[in-house]
């Protein structure tokens, strides 16, 4: 899946306009995905967007406009979702639902799910333990006590081939690795997170260097994607 393709319009100067927020709200043509703490419910195996009149109370989160349409999503407490807890999926679930015709809500699910999450590991403020209390339409959490802001966390991440040898040659190798868990068969490309103050280059050396003991020489950078899953 191309995961950088189709985004939306993610109106960020909209999310502390609250009279265009209501106004967009109250549009019976906006629509909502209903979270229940970090999951979602498919419907006869497609994603359901509710009209906002259907969704229940919840932190309401601006996901943002694709082709006239005004997208949010609703994070309602687990205890307080409808239907069966085996009704709804994690991100990993809901893939499939992505593929094919689904692959146009992708990059809006990708935002909510990783606010969700986001809001779901960030219940106290991590400087004083106070409660925090969601602003900009569900883009940040502040401090009841303090003030401070807390803003969603990211995590960079670098995903490499390593290789060897003259390229189009017969010498021309790839270094893949696997984890011992996995399927018999089953190789992957290197990757890793970025640490705080170092460039990805330099995250590609270090990762393969702990991962497998190669020492890397030149790095290439190809090109830049969202990675929906959470570090975790
Ligand atoms: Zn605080």
């Amino acid at each position: 899946m191309q995961l950088a393709a189709n985004p939306h319009d993610r109106t960020g100067v909209r999310r502390k306009d609250e009279q265009w927020l209501d106004a967009r709200w109250a549009d019976p043509r906006s629509r909502v995905l209903l979270v229940s703490g970090t999951r979602i419910r498919p419907a006869e195996g497609k994603l359901e967007w509710l009209s906002t009149a259907d969704a229940p109370d919840g932190v309401r989160v601006l996901l943002g406009e694709q082709d006239g349409t005004t997208y949010f999503a609703v994070v309602v407490d687990p205890a307080q979702a409808p239907g069966e807890k085996a009704e709804w999926f994690g991100l990993r679930g809901i893939l499939p639902h992505l593929a094919g015709d689904g692959v146009a809500d992708a990059p809006l699910v990708f935002h909510a799910i990783g606010l969700a999450e986001w809001l779901y590991a960030t219940r106290f403020c991590p400087r004083c333990g106070g409660s925090l209390e969601p602003r900009a339409a569900g883009h940040e959490l502040v401090c009841t006590s303090c003030g401070k802001t807390q803003f969603p966390r990211t995590d960079p991440a670098v995903i490499m081939v390593v290789t060897s040898g003259e390229p189009g040659s017969e010498d021309e190798r790839c270094l893949l690795g696997r984890q011992s868990v996995w399927p018999e068969g089953r190789y992957s490309t290197l990757a890793g997170f970025c640490e705080p103050g170092e460039t990805l280059e330099d995250a590609v050396r270090r990762e393969v260097a702990e991962e497998v003991g190669v020492r890397v020489g030149r790095v290439d950078y190809f090109g830049n994607q969202p990675w929906p899953l959470p570090a975790a």
